[in-house]
């Protein structure tokens, strides 16, 4: 029998065991200078020097940064169905509501045409996701949002380094949230990454994260415990070293599976799009879930299904909307292990697997 393959594979290892233990000796472990170096550090890596503040989790990132942007009861921001609960979520602890959107058939993100068409008066934003790490078409989000005096969001949780035109992810919104939980292309075990170039979103994010205080006691304004500990920037900030190294391994490893899968549709990269895989999505139009068990039981190969239930219809929202492509891609979507510790054999293995199975299906 064959080694299982995982969907997914968080790398850490000596160097981060040795970061945690510096932090834990020097007894300072609550928000502190560490955290304020991996600010700085996934600045430069990743954002072109905009201004970034870290938070305990994406979520609160994303809650925080829209709540600094000034988002609340009454407003309605676009968001797609199709992603993480998260991204509505954020929207809705605001007390404002999120309108769900469709998707593009091809790369899976946020459609321009459909969030044109469901603007209202009470429309302040737009949150596109940059799903599976693809950006989602920014270009005609920013033409729109210019047209109608809206501002935009990003959800870059799965996105660290991904870019279109030449232009990272996170430096087109008012603000943008990166996850640092371990499944995501890099970790600080939980944490969160919100960048800014709006120096007063940038301050309320500092007041929000911490109890409303810049100096100690002297609290301005209503706010929460969303601070980053010393001990998770650690680990972050040697991830940090490793990201744009790991995100080549996972291009190599799409660009085989691209080239070598058969009978299925692999995942289309729009024009200038920079794709850095985060998940490696294919479309099994019929029966995804016999395939992804056949693929588990007969081949020891992990898959994932992200997401089985678009957002409008889970028992939170419980909406009952027309999204026709958000529903169509719930169904067929299947996540194959793209991360960066398969080796050669394991992505032969993969194809071998997928292309039998696309071939007794068809
Ligand atoms: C992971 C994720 C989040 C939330 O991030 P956490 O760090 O888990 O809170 C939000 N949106 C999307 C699309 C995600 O994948």
């Amino acid at each position: 029998m064959s080694e299982f393959i995982p969907a997914a594979k968080p790398i850490v290892g000596d160097e981060e065991r040795a970061a945690v233990d510096a932090v834990l000796a020097s007894g300072m472990l609550a928000q502190g200078a560490e955290v304020a170096t991996f600010e700085q550090e996934f600045s430069e890596v990743l954002l072109d020097g905009r201004a970034v503040v870290a938070v305990n989790s994406g979520t609160a990132g994303q809650h925080l940064g829209l709540l600094a942007s000034g988002v609340g009861p009454g407003d309605e921001v676009i968001v797609p169905s199709f992603t993480f609960a998260a991204t509505a979520n954020s929207v809705a602890l605001t007390g404002a509501t999120p309108v769900f959107a469709d998707i593009e058939p091809n790369h899976f993100c946020l459609d321009p045409a459909d969030v044109a068409a469901k603007v209202t008066e009470r429309t302040v934003g737009i949150m596109p996701v940059h799903l599976y790490g693809h950006p989602a078409n920014m270009t005609a989000f920013e033409e729109l949002a210019a047209q109608r005096g809206l501002a935009l969001y990003e959800d870059a949780a799965q996105a660290h380094g991904a870019s279109l035109g030449g232009r990272r992810v996170g430096t087109f919104g008012r603000f943008a949230m990166f996850s640092l939980y371990p499944t995501k292309n890099m970790t600080s075990g939980e944490g969160g990454m919100v960048s800014t170039d709006d120096a007063g979103v940038e301050r309320m994010l500092r007041l929000l994260r911490n109890q409303g205080m810049e100096k100690q006691y002297e609290n301005e304004v209503v706010g929460f415990n969303a601070r980053m500990t010393n001990i998770h920037a650690a680990i972050g900030r040697v991830q940090l070293t490793k990201v744009l190294g790991w995100t080549e391994t996972r291009r190599r490893n799409a660009a085989f599976l691209d080239a070598n899968l058969e009978g299925v549709v692999t995942p289309p990269v729009a024009e200038g799009a920079e794709h850095v895989y985060h998940q490696y999505t294919i479309r099994v139009p019929e029966d995804r879930d016999g395939f992804a068990t056949a693929l588990r039981e007969q081949y020891q190969i992990g898959s994932g299904v992200y997401y089985p239930i678009p957002n409008h219809r889970l028992p939170s929202f419980g909406l009952d909307l027309d999204l026709p492509e958000t529903e169509r891609a719930a169904r067929e979507v299947l996540s194959l292990p793209v991360h960066p510790s398969l080796s050669e054999a394991d992505l032969e293995r993969i194809v071998a697997a997928v292309n039998e199975l696309a071939k007794a299906g068809a």
